[in-house]
């Protein structure tokens, strides 16, 4: 499989410089050239050979070769077998992603990873990946990343320990939840990096485009991103959308489903497309959001137009501008990379643009703070189960789009545990995780650091 940007300007590369490159040169995303379906053999459209009929009784990590041996075919299957049941042998549950069933609604548990939110699904195996390329190809690589909360710490458990590979990671001093900082902190390997700078997010997410804006910088220091336009944090994703369908589709016979997801940056919801268009009998994706809602108004309008970030109880989710919509922009102008290029023009210039026509996979929804904190103690009252404030604004759009053929399957991003001020707000105590819990006298490690690109770049320098 060769990967393609949406922009069009870049040689076809395979998996692995996929995989290193993260952002095209030419500003694009990196997509599948053709994307394989389990579905009958159609025009463009290569068959994978085998049926979703032949994957419904395989473990997570047997389907997860399977579907991802389609779009890799520069590792040796042994090696890429390998890869797999190492990343997901640090899950908390031999499932991986169970399903379970609360308030009506299937919820699909993607938060039993090392540091409790959806995001290890895919930084587990990105982490094992890079090892596995530096092993093979040599050389080094130094992650440089910028986080408000659950990214960083994915990304550092995704890598702490791993030879050749450093991780530095920016949070804004004082101003994630102090859960978040203490799951980064509290790694204590040689090669984390924890700075906390004194600045916001924005000033955190400044300082990283700046310094690899620099390309000759970048490539002197070997530098690497980890952040979610990396193609194989979508693929890893694309797994669990398969999975919870088989086991959803056993428990009730239903032959389609539908999936809500609470979105920011478009990656989650952007592996639940792929899926379907590989052939998994998808009725909706519902996409749902917080108050900073330029995707379900996208979805609702066709006017995709950039509005001002407002703080949420859904931190993860307060994203004006999703990095991946622009692959889903790719296959909706009918993968035309010159269309897609005018679009993301006019975007730039005028920070909207507009699509014609509607897609009818998607419905699109807003769920508000009073919303999500009802949703929160509904399914606390009647069901003793709580759901974590992203998957809560999931939980409260999908109720708008319920369907008597297709169950919906609701993805539950994060553990209530991580957000703790949401859940006291909305039930009036607090949730609890063995594994945060011990971190609350665990040993920590921090270099706080001036919002200054030049001092941020002696701190490389000094460390690499
Ligand atoms: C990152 C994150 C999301 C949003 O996922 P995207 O792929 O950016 O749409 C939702 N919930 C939680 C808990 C997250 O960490």
């Amino acid at each position: 499989m060769k990967y393609i940007s949406t922009r069009g300007r870049m040689e076809p590369v395979g998996f692995l410089d996929a995989v290193m490159t993260g952002l095209a040169p030419d500003g694009g995303l990196l997509l599948p050239e053709s994307l394989p379906s389990f579905a009958k053999a159609s025009a463009g459209r290569p068959n994978s050979g085998k049926t979703l009929d032949d994957l419904r009784g395989l473990s997570y990590q047997e389907l997860a070769f399977e579907v991802m041996s389609l779009f890799i075919d520069d590792i040796p299957a042994e090696d890429l077998k390998a890869l797999i049941e190492k990343s997901y042998s640090t899950f908390r549950t031999p499932d991986v992603t169970p399903v379970i069933s609360v308030n009506g609604f299937h919820v699909l548990e993607l938060w039993h990873g090392p540091t409790l939110a959806f995001k290890d699904v895919a930084l587990q195996f990105l982490g094992n990946l890079f090892e596995y390329v530096l092993e093979k190809r040599g050389g080094e690589l130094n992650i440089l990343g910028a986080t408000s909360g659950d990214t960083g710490s994915a990304a550092i458990y995704g890598v702490h320990g791993k030879k050749n590979i450093r991780i530095f990671i920016m949070h804004p001093k004082g101003r994630t939840s102090p859960v978040q900082e203490k799951q980064m902190t509290s790694v204590l390997d040689d090669n984390v990096f924890n700075l906390a700078v004194e600045g916001t997010f924005d000033d955190c997410q400044h300082l990283m485009k700046s310094i690899f804006s620099d390309v000759a910088f970048k490539t002197e220091h070997s530098l690497g991103s980890v952040n979610s336009v990396n193609w194989a944090r979508v693929l890893a994703q694309i797994v669990y959308y398969f999975y919870a369908a088989f086991r959803v589709q056993e428990n009730t016979g239903a032959l389609k489903v539908q999936f809500s997801v609470p979105t920011g940056n478009f990656g989650d919801i952007m592996a639940g497309y792929i899926a379907a268009q590989m052939g998994l009998p998808v009725k909706k994706l519902i996409l749902a959001t917080n108050e900073n809602n330029i995707l379900s108004r996208f979805f609702n309008t066709g006017v995709y137009s950039m509005g001002e970030v407002v703080p949420t109880i859904s931190p993860s989710m307060d994203i004006q501008v999703a990095s991946n919509f622009e692959r889903y922009l790719y296959y909706r102008v009918g993968q035309d990379a010159v269309k897609l290029c005018e679009q993301m023009d006019s975007f730039a210039k005028n920070k909207t643009l507009t699509v014609n026509g509607t897609d009818d996979l998607f419905a699109a929804g807003e769920a508000n703070t009073v919303q999500t904190l009802v949703m929160i103690k509904k399914c606390y009252e009647t069901e003793s189960y709580i759901l974590d404030p992203h998957t809560a604004v999931g939980v409260a759009v999908a109720e708008r789009f319920q369907s008597s053929e297709a169950p919906t399957i609701c993805l539950a991003t994060a553990h209530p545990a991580k957000f703790n001020e949401a859940i006291q707000q909305a039930i009036g105590t607090a949730a609890h995780h063995p594994a945060l819990d011990k971190l609350a006298n665990a040993e920590t490690r921090c270099d706080t650091i001036a919002n200054d690109e030049a001092t941020v770049r002696e701190y490389l320098i000094a460390k690499t």
